[in-house]
């Protein structure tokens, strides 16, 4: 019987695949079978070797999302895209430059609409369908404080999700969204080492523990498999029940 949970035989693209969460999405994707193309600005190096020492497929590839999309040389025949890779600049909105919200804008949301983009163009070419996951955030529903670059990025990115979701359904191409809580990376390191907002945090968080990147790993990778075929435009939550509160 076939394992509608596994990925075999499928070449899986992940931007910022060399930490964090991007990391843990590579190795859950070949966990369940997949080839994964690990995407970095700088090398994947470290996260390929785990695969590998696994059992698992995958490869390295340098991709600077902050560079023209002119520039990035692109892998042929994807069946899944992670838009992982993401940017934070924290900053009084009254003291926000214009540099920052760009560098913000470009790589958390351009950057993952333009890989869409190409993604959709070759499958739809291709006569395949595909899988296409982008990171969202808590900031994807909450307003935060002292990231508005961030936030409205995050906001942008689960509209994407159903705007692409509504128009590729129909060529088979599912389009959801997973929406990380407070995870320990190096995205949160200035939060962790302040002990008021970790014991704020904490606090809240109906789970009491911060996430690991594995968490949103194994989300990641379920909205990929044949289990999740008939999920598109889903934004799903995985953060302990913080937005349940
Ligand atoms: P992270 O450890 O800072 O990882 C971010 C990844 O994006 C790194 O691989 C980083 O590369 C890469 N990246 C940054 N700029 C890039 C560029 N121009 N081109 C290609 N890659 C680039 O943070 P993380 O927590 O794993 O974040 C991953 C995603 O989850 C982000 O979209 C983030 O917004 C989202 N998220 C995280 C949390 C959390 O609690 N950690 C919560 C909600 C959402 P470098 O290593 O070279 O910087």
């Amino acid at each position: 019987m076939t394992d509608p949970f596994r990925l075999d035989g499928q070449r899986a693209l992940v931007t910022g695949a060399n930490t964090g969460i991007g990391q843990a999405i590579a190795i859950s994707l070949a966990e369940r079978g997949a080839h994964v193309i690990a995407a970095g600005r700088r090398s994947s190096a470290e996260t390929v070797a785990a695969i590998a020492a696994a059992g698992g497929s995958a490869e390295d590839l340098i991709l600077d999302l902050s560079r023209p999309a002119s520039d990035w040389r692109l892998p042929e025949d994807l069946d899944i895209l992670v838009n992982n890779a993401g940017i934070i600049r924290r900053a009084d909105a009254v003291d926000h430059a214009e540099a920052d919200w760009d560098d913000v804008l470009d790589v958390n949301l351009k950057a993952a609409f333009l890989l869409s983009q190409a993604f959709a163009r070759a499958a739809i070419a291709a006569g395949r369908g595909g899988r296409i996951v982008n990171i969202a955030s808590l900031l994807s529903f909450q307003g935060g404080i002292r990231v508005p670059a961030y936030t409205a990025s995050k906001h942008g990115i689960a509209g994407l999700t159903k705007a692409l979701a509504n128009e590729w359904a129909a060529s088979g191409i599912m389009v959801n969204a997973v929406a990380p809580g407070y995870i320990e990376t190096n995205n949160t390191a200035a939060l962790r080492a302040d002990p008021k907002r970790t014991a704020e945090i904490l606090g809240r968080i109906p789970a009491g523990r911060w996430g690991a990147a594995s968490d949103i790993g194994g989300a990641t990778a379920f909205l990929c498999t044949p289990a999740a075929g008939y999920i598109t435009g889903a934004v799903l939550n995985v953060d302990g029940g913080w937005l349940a509160r």
